[in-house]
């Protein structure tokens, strides 16, 4: 009898996983629940679809946080150049563009999403669309299938659980498999936004500020619990030192707010209070804005405080600035005091916000916590209490920075998890 291998979930994951372990002669069945394959391929990177990032792996390991770790082993067996050389065979040519980010040359996330299609189509991989899985069937501590909510049940030797995180439920991904997961027996990490957007406490002049973008500033972000100290909060993601933020009408949004953003999340959890601290001019020191402020202020002696500072920084922030100082943004800039100039200096070096809070992990664009890691195999990508059943992509407790690692991390763990349970004698020996 042949191998009957279930994967549940046809997104960046699942695809690959199905059509490897088709690859590697399983009679596979890849159970979608919505009516077409990849949502969320087809949303990622604005739609260009950011594949991978070209980082070493030691860099790139640091990119998932702490959780990186459980990924070497996947990596020494299905990386990057794997993955790249994969997607050409079934037509996808790829560019590298800043960062290191890996994009199709096409630019259309649609062409990764249908040459994992035709990968598994290739292998004979059996797609049924409007297929919701409901639950595992489990007996003896082995997984022997599934149980669709229609009521279908559909028998099998294995079952990859790809059913990504719960965010952007619209693209499929609801969170149903930690529901599964759990009554499976395993640990779910406390499910969170990450690379989500801010709220903040100064809600009024974030909305004034809507829209506003700001390039090459510095943010750090301070947490403080009770009387305590307000220490700076310890990114697990390489935060650079400068970069772009956006205001939104609730908050901070932006490359720089997302990487942070997960960080926040779990600090406010933990009861701390967090503030950013936002450095509009980070490629200079106090003394150096003084300076030039002063010498500004001196050379252009009748200009208005508002209209001066639009040399500085956008227009409206120049306004928002000036009214914040306390100074009419009106007043020549030859009538300002040196204490006066010293609270602008104050704003430019160090423009402060309260962090409530985050947009809702329906707007995350992955979601943190999900599988605990311990109770996964970090090569086959089995359950460490289910057997035949494994475990891949965004169900996983891992979360990233954006720049192509979430989808390697869905890649090769859907690679290998396919591997494995579509192989006839599962390499139990290396799983436990
Ligand atoms: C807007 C946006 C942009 C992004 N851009 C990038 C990017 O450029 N680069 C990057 O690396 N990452 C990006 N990400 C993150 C990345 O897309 C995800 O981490 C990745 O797609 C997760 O893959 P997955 O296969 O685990 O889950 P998903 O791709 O979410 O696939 C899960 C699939 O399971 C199906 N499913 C769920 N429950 C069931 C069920 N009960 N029965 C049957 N089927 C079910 C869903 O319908 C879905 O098709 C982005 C995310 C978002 C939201």
């Amino acid at each position: 009898m042949t191998r009957r291998v279930i994967v549940i979930g046809a997104g960046a994951a699942g695809l690959i996983a199905a059509g490897r372990a088709a690859e590697m002669g399983a009679d596979v069945i890849l159970l979608e629940k919505m009516r077409e394959a990849g949502k969320k391929i087809l949303v990622s990177g604005q739609e260009r679809c950011n594949i991978t990032n070209t980082a070493p792996l030691e860099k790139f390991l640091s990119y998932y946080g702490r959780n990186g770790q459980f990924l070497r082993n996947a990596y020494h067996r299905f990386f990057r150049d794997e993955l790249l050389a994969l997607l050409a065979r079934y037509g996808v040519t790829t560019q590298e563009e800043r960062g290191g980010r890996v994009f199709p040359a096409s630019g259309q996330a649609g062409d990764v999403r249908d040459a994992l299609l035709r990968y598994a189509t290739s292998h004979r991989v059996e797609i049924r669309y409007h297929a919701e899985v409901q639950q595992f069937l489990i007996d003896d501590g082995a997984v022997i299938g599934v149980q669709l909510s229609n009521g279908t049940r559909i028998p099998a030797h294995a079952v990859i659980l790809a059913t990504g995180g719960a965010s952007w439920p619209a693209t499929g991904s609801t969170g149903d498999g930690y529901r599964m997961a759990q009554e499976a027996g395993h640990t779910i990490i406390p499910l969170r936004p990450a690379l989500v957007p801010l709220t903040v406490a100064e809600r009024a002049l974030a909305k004034a500020l809507q829209g506003v973008s700001l390039r090459n500033i510095s943010c750090t972000f301070y947490t403080q619990k009770g009387d305590g100290p307000a220490k700076m909060l310890r990114i697990p993601f390489p935060l650079p030192p400068t970069g772009e933020m956006v205001f939104t009408h609730f908050g901070v949004s932006g490359p720089l707010i997302l990487t942070a953003s997960l960080a926040a999340v779990d600090a406010l959890r933990d009861g701390a209070k967090v503030t950013l601290s936002v450095d509009l001019k980070p490629g200079m020191t106090e003394q150096d804005v003084h300076a030039r402020l002063q010498r500004e202020f001196e050379e252009h002696a009748h200009r208005q405080l508002a209209n001066l500072l639009r040399g500085w920084v956008p227009a409206t922030l120049a306004d928002a600035l000036a009214g914040l100082s306390g100074i009419a943004a009106d007043r020549h800039v030859h009538t300002i005091r040196a204490d006066e100039r010293a609270q602008l200096v104050a704003l430019l070096k160090d423009f402060r916000w309260t962090i409530t809070g985050s947009l809702p992990l329906a707007a995350g664009m992955v979601t943190a916590g999900g599988v605990a890691l311990k109770e996964v195999h970090p090569v086959s990508f089995e359950s460490r209490l289910v057997r035949g059943l494994h475990i891949v992509g965004e169900a996983l407790d891992i979360a990233a920075d954006t720049g192509g690692f979430n989808l390697q991390a869905a890649f090769s763990s859907g690679y290998l998890a396919g591997e494995h349970a579509g192989s006839e004698e599962e390499l139990r020996f290396i799983a436990f």
